[in-house]
């Protein structure tokens, strides 16, 4: 139905402790998956001066948009939550599929589903979970592992910014007090001592900004300006990877990385920001946050702005944006060419084709936050961060280093060059510097923090080592752009292998029950629904002057021990469970889809689907409303007496005899298939409990 939905924020509480005591597991990630940081390390960054117990954080997109989706992130290890866009344009008609996850990655979606104001429910809702969910004690998390950032990000021109609009929701961030108080009554009664916690009010005052593709420099100036002077926010500005130039992007992507059918039109480059207009606004801007006492930085990229030229979305799309592996050897090129015109002047924030392999190098490349978006819609989703941690932790043993400078300094063994770049070489420092310069070299050879061994607390000596720490950014930025280019793992070979497929129809029951599409949708739409193997018999019968009759005995077989569906309210139809899933015909469009209000299932006429009404009654079981082909049913019973109602029929009979009590109205035959389906979907629901998001409402 292309509509998100925001979920009851009590219903989301006791649906978190529900599954993770019953189902180890919340909003279907598995317990055993989650990254709960490590003893004895210290994977914390600084971002605009505030800590953050890790770099990693996913990207403005699918998966900061919804409450759930922020959870989500943090049990994979993210600290830094870069939300989803937010603009004045809120009711948006975005085409939909609108991810293209087959190879590379390509999108058409933009900014924000929710209205601005349903965003800044979102995100408040998602902290409160996280904090809940910290307090409560219920997870192992490690020391060093708690402190999490949220970063606002809002586009995309000034007139928008400055609307009424968007300036509440940014007041609403810098102060959250009114919404956190709305929230913190509705903690159910079964969690009240969560009640009193004392939840961060001031939810953000950093902010990322997203601009259009062809937004003007001057413009992008002016809105940065704006956000530093009149909401007092530390700000990024995010870049376009046509930044590198038509000549060097070209020669990248469609030469070195042979991506010959992607076509960069020549206009993404003739309206974006020259590298002269945005070395002259980072420098001016730069100026400005100074004076002001904010910090400022750039991110490097956006998407790139390619030609549609795959079948996926519709023809109406003459573009379409890539993300994903080889906008990675873009953005580390785009890297390289700003620190050597600014050194390590301005923090960088980081997100191009980040994944298991290589998120390791960006941390050592002094890159925060570095955010992902793309390798998380893969098969595994939000879980495939723990293996970024993986990776980041062999290659820390290896070095002996359990913090992130540590790290830095010796990734690619640049720090002895580094020293001596900046005037500690062996042999060439004097005076007050010797002992500090030998103590680094041994701490380098035998282990330990380098900043403690470094900094010991004294002013000069702290200077020092950021000096040394800069420097050796700016090396392995060297060493890492030369190895990243020509690296075939983001060339077109690797990457042009679109998912398997078998070639069978998905129907609503059975499938290969591979779970691929529970985990890769960002929202959590799909799920495991708890009808168990087994056969029942499907009656039909037919009206006449004497009553019903059974004219027909069928069975409907269930093989597998469970089966798959989709909550309505939280899928936006995507289509990335589709792009997954080995069959044919997409989990989202062809599983049972169930809606989260009555509300919801009547506007959506044009979708076939359940809503469940639990009157919560002992007497009444809840009400079973289905809609089968585009046409309406009805379940309810009261007692022992059914009522069953179709569009052409509404008939009684007693639970436990029906072929001998049926009566009512019937035009012409009734097959009972739906009415078996739709005791089959109650059942379920119920067994899962508080459990479902469908249950819970
Ligand atoms: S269920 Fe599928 S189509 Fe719907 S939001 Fe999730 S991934 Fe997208
Ligand atoms: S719907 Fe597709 S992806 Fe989901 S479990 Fe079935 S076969 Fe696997």
């Amino acid at each position: 139905m292309a509509e998100l939905i925001p979920h009851p924020f009590g219903a989301l509480v006791t649906r978190m402790f529900t599954e993770l005591e019953t189902e180890k597991s919340i909003f279907d990630y598995p317990q055993k998956k989650f990254f709960i940081g490590q003893s004895g390390r210290d994977y914390s960054v600084k971002f605009h001066g505030k800590n953050s117990s890790s770099p990693l954080g996913p990207a403005s997109g699918p998966q900061t948009q919804m409450a759930q989706n922020l959870v989500l992130s943090w049990l994979g290890g993210s600290r830094i939550m870069e939300l989803k866009t937010v603009q004045i344009l809120d009711e948006l008609e975005i085409p939909r599929p609108c991810i293209d996850m087959q190879t590379v990655g390509y999108n058409v979606e933009w900014s924000q589903e929710l209205r601005v104001e349903q965003s800044l429910h979102e995100y408040v809702k998602g902290a409160m979970l996280i904090e809940i969910l910290r307090a409560s004690g219920k997870l192992d998390l490690a020391e060093n592992f708690g402190d999490v950032l949220y970063d606002m990000s809002v586009g995309y021109d000034l007139k928008g910014i400055q609307s009424d609009k968007v300036r509440r929701f940014i007041e609403g961030m810098l102060d959250a007090s009114e919404v956190v108080e709305h929230y913190r009554k509705q903690i159910p009664e079964q969690y009240r001592q969560f009640r009193n916690l004392d939840f961060q009010t001031k939810l953000s005052d950093t902010l990322t900004l997203s601009t259009f593709h062809g937004c003007p420099p001057e413009e992008i100036e002016k809105i940065i300006d704006y956000l530093f002077r009149e909401h007092g926010l530390n700000c990024i500005i995010k870049l376009n990877p046509t930044l590198l130039g038509k000549d060097q992007v070209r020669h990248l992507l469609n030469g070195i990385m042979g991506y010959a059918d992607v076509h960069v039109p020549d206009e993404a480059f003739e309206n974006d920001a020259t590298w002269e207009q945005a070395q002259g606004f980072v420098e001016r801007l730069g100026l400005t946050a100074k004076t002001l006492g904010l910090g400022f930085g750039v991110k490097f990229n956006n998407t790139l702005i390619v030609e549609n030229h795959r079948n996926f979305f519709p023809d109406t799309e003459k573009v379409m944006y890539l993300s994903g592996t080889p906008l990675h050897v873009l953005g580390i090129n785009l890297v390289k060419q700003f620190r050597e015109i600014f050194g390590d002047q301005f923090p960088i924030s980081f997100s191009a084709g980040i994944d298991k392999t290589n998120f390791a190098d960006t941390v050592a490349l002094g890159l925060t936050p570095i955010t992902v978006c793309s390798d998380l819609l893969k098969v595994g989703g939000y879980s495939r961060s723990s293996a970024y941690y993986k990776e980041l932790n062999s290659r820390m043993d290896n070095l002996g280093v359990s913090d992130i400078e540590s790290y830095i300094l010796k990734a690619y063994g640049n720090a002895e060059q580094a020293l001596e770049n900046i005037g500690l070489g062996v042999g060439n420092v004097s005076g007050p510097d010797v002992p500090l310069a030998d103590a680094c070299r041994k701490t380098l050879a035998n282990g330990g923090e380098l900043r403690k061994v470094a900094g010991s607390e004294a002013p000069v000596a702290n200077e020092t080592f950021e000096k040394w720490l800069s420097e050796t950014k700016l090396l392995n930025t060297k060493t890492y752009v030369d190895e990243v280019t020509t690296n075939a793992r983001y060339g077109i070979e690797q990457n042009s292998k679109p998912p398997r497929k078998v070639g069978t129809m998905l129907e609503l029951f059975d499938c290969l029950t591979c779970d691929k599409c529970i985990p890769v949708c960002p929202n959590d739409a799909n799920f495991a629904l708890k009808i168990p193997p087994g056969e029942t018999e499907i009656l039909e019968f037919e009206t006449n002057n004497s009553g019903w009759a059974v004219t027909g005995r069928k069975t409907l077989k269930l093989e597998k021990k469970y089966q798959i569906a989709n909550f309505a309210d939280f899928c936006n139809e995507c289509g990335n469970c589709d792009i997954f899933c080995p069959e044919d015909g997409g989990p989202f469009v062809l599983k049972p889809r169930f809606f989260g209000s009555l509300e919801s299932f009547q506007s959506f006429t044009n979708h076939d689907g359940f809503y469940i009404e639990d009157e919560g009654t002992e007497r009444c079981a809840p009400k079973v409303f289905a809609r089968f082909d585009g046409k309406e049913y009805r379940v309810s019973e009261t007692g022992n007496t059914v009522n069953y109602s179709g569009p052409d029929f509404d008939i009684q009979f007693s639970k436990n005899d029906l072929e001998n009590t049926i009566s009512g109205e019937g035009k012409s035959s009734v097959s009972f298939l739906n009415y078996e389906i739709m005791q089959m979907m109650r059942s379920a629901i119920s067994a899962t409990g508080s459990g479902s998001y469908v249950s819970a409402t």
